[in-house]
């Protein structure tokens, strides 16, 4: 059975004697609307740990102004049943004022081009609310590894410079991307897309495998990799790009005319007001 708590103190009575135990301690953190994306990386926490630690919080300081906050999808219970299905443990779901108990004026922030491409051009503030909560989190859990996807790709590189730089000791796991038989990732934002806009995103991820495949058969020119998938996007009318864009990695270093493997070449792209992304590595 999963349990569910809502405090910081119920969770820190739950996970200290199971620590003085000598367990090891996964956590997921997730915005919650779960689906098999979040299952994977559930049932890979499941499968590396004694225990598995599941925060469901819509945390606000990662939405800017003009974002979804108040109509992201909220579904505990059902979120209860893919965490329980998926062999997790306990679900931690705090409520905003329990997360950021006083004014929300102690932030934990990746600075330099890292956190400015891609999709921080759009959202200035987004990776610092996203690193501020993870470190929260990081610190009320004391997980032994954490458990995060490939499809925010971005979201990994500032996470792993965080942890770097703050000399943050536990281990990131990184699941691969989970997709449905179409090729489109999931995730919990493809519940506003209508069918015909569901449809049509299937474009991202046909675009982003032709990429690789050109790659692998010798087309590392940038320039005319960020132009073939832009226009096969472009092909579909539903699709209006808000970026396509690739970058070194790790940590997001600016190419020169040649793409060099490993490469994340990534995509953001509206159907109708639903904001999705994608990405691959060239590799
Ligand atoms: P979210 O609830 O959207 O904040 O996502 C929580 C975690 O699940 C993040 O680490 C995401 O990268 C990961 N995630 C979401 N969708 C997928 C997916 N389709 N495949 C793999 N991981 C995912």
């Amino acid at each position: 059975m999963v349990q569910c708590v809502h405090t910081v103190k119920e969770l820190r009575d739950i996970i200290k004697p199971l620590k003085a135990q000598g367990k090891t301690v996964g956590l997921v953190p997730t915005m919650g609307a779960l689906h098999q994306g979040h299952a994977s990386l559930i049932s890979t926490s499941a499968k590396q740990n004694d225990i598995t630690v599941v925060s469901v919080f819509v945390n606000p300081t990662q939405f800017g102004p003009n974002e979804d906050f108040d109509a992201y999808p909220r579904t505990l219970d059902s979120d209860l049943k893919v965490v329980e299905g998926a062999g997790g443990d306990i679900v931690f779901a705090p409520s905003p004022k329990e997360m950021y108990p006083s004014a929300d004026d102690t932030w934990v922030e990746v600075t330099g081009d890292i956190t400015k491409v891609l999709c921080g051009k759009t959202r200035p503030i987004h990776f610092r609310g996203v690193t501020t909560v993870v470190t929260k989190l990081f610190n009320i859990v004391g997980p032994t590894r954490a458990y995060f996807g490939q499809k925010d790709a971005q979201q990994v590189e500032v996470l792993r410079r965080m942890v770097k730089d703050l000399f943050v000791d536990i281990e990131l796991v990184i699941v691969p991307i989970n997709r449905e038989d179409t090729g489109l990732a999931r995730s919990s934002r493809n519940t506003y897309l209508s069918s015909e806009e569901k449809q049509a995103a299937t474009v991202l991820s046909k675009s982003l495998k032709q990429a690789l495949e050109d790659f692998k058969a010798g087309n590392d020119n940038l320039d005319n990799i960020i132009k073939s998938v832009t226009a096969n996007i472009q092909k579909e009318p539903l699709a209006n790009i808000e970026y396509v864009e690739c970058y070194g990695l790790p940590g997001l270093y600016k190419l020169d005319t040649n793409v060099v493997a490993p490469s994340l070449l990534a995509v953001a792209v509206r159907f109708g007001n639903t904001r999705l992304i994608d990405n691959i590595i060239l590799e």
